[in-house]
């Protein structure tokens, strides 16, 4: 079962989390256990402070240290085989790779930064690896590890309704997915393709696989640059070219059909 603990100074953004869906669901089914520890309990004196003005000058201010240090070590305690991570806009950036690569641990331990991040000691001492959802900046860390817990928890082997769900979703095999269809067969004038009501299973893979490539080469093309292709894949891309190939020699025939039309 995966173990995730979050430390945060808002443990109560995390209630309705756990409570909700996929999460929820998988909690239930002792898929994953998930709690918080509030980093304030660990603070100092009459008014529990987290934060301090930084050394050196400057706006803002940052977490202190002992509240943090104190906090992770209960959470490691607690949770010996997990490994801690900080929610950073400086960490590496979070993709299915990485996500796949966490679900294999037996815990996640989630450090959620707030006001200009958190003390570098912290960092360099009790901290494993550093986390980024992305190339902007957001107030605290709690809404990016609710991103990592959700990408995560759905990798787990029985936390979703399909059997292979995960296994099939965009980039678990650097490809977008395929588009999906349910039911009206027709909607405001535009049908199901045909292919999927067949019920030729080989057929309906076929297209899955092909439309996954053209939205893969159409809407991320990078995607595609450093990964090997099947032999079906090669024939499916082939089989564009000469499409392509046909549509840019019928478009020159009718340019030359013109300028003669002209002449
Ligand atoms: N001053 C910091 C800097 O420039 O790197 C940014 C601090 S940010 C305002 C406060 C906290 O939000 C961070 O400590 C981190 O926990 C979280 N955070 C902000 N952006 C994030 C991102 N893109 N990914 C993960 N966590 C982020």
């Amino acid at each position: 079962m995966m173990n995730f603990i979050v430390l945060t100074i808002f443990p109560e953004m995390f209630k309705p989390f756990w409570a909700q869906g996929i999460i929820k669901r998988a909690i239930e089914r002792n898929k994953i256990s998930a709690s918080t520890i509030n980093i304030r309990d660990f603070a100092e004196g009459r008014h529990k402070v987290t934060d301090d003005r930084p050394y050196g000058g400057g706006c803002g201010m940052v977490m202190k240290p002992e509240p943090l240090a104190g906090a992770i070590r209960l959470a490691q305690k607690k949770s010996p085989n997990s490994i801690t991570i900080q929610l950073t806009p400086q960490g590496r950036v979070f993709n299915q790779k990485t996500a796949q690569k966490l679900a294999l641990y037996d815990g996640l331990i989630l450090v959620c930064g707030r006001y200009e991040g958190i003390d570098e000691r912290i960092r360099l001492n009790l901290i494993d690896d550093e986390i980024s959802i992305g190339d902007y900046v957001l107030t605290g860390g709690e809404l990016a590890s609710m991103v990592l817990i959700d990408a995560v928890t759905r990798l787990i082997p029985g936390t979703l309704g399909g059997v292979d769900s995960a296994e099939k979703d965009s980039f678990s095999d650097d490809l977008l997915e395929h588009a999906q269809y349910t039911r009206p067969r027709t909607f405001e004038g535009e049908d199901v393709p045909e292919v999927l009501l067949s019920g030729n299973h080989k057929k309906i893979e076929e297209w899955k696989l092909e439309m996954s490539l053209i939205r893969t080469f159409l809407k991320r093309k990078d995607l595609l640059k450093n990964r090997p292709l099947s032999e079906q894949e090669i024939e499916i891309l082939k089989k564009w070219c000469l499409d392509i190939e046909k549509i840019i020699h019928s478009k020159t025939l009718h340019s030359t059909d013109a300028l003669s039309g002209c002449q």
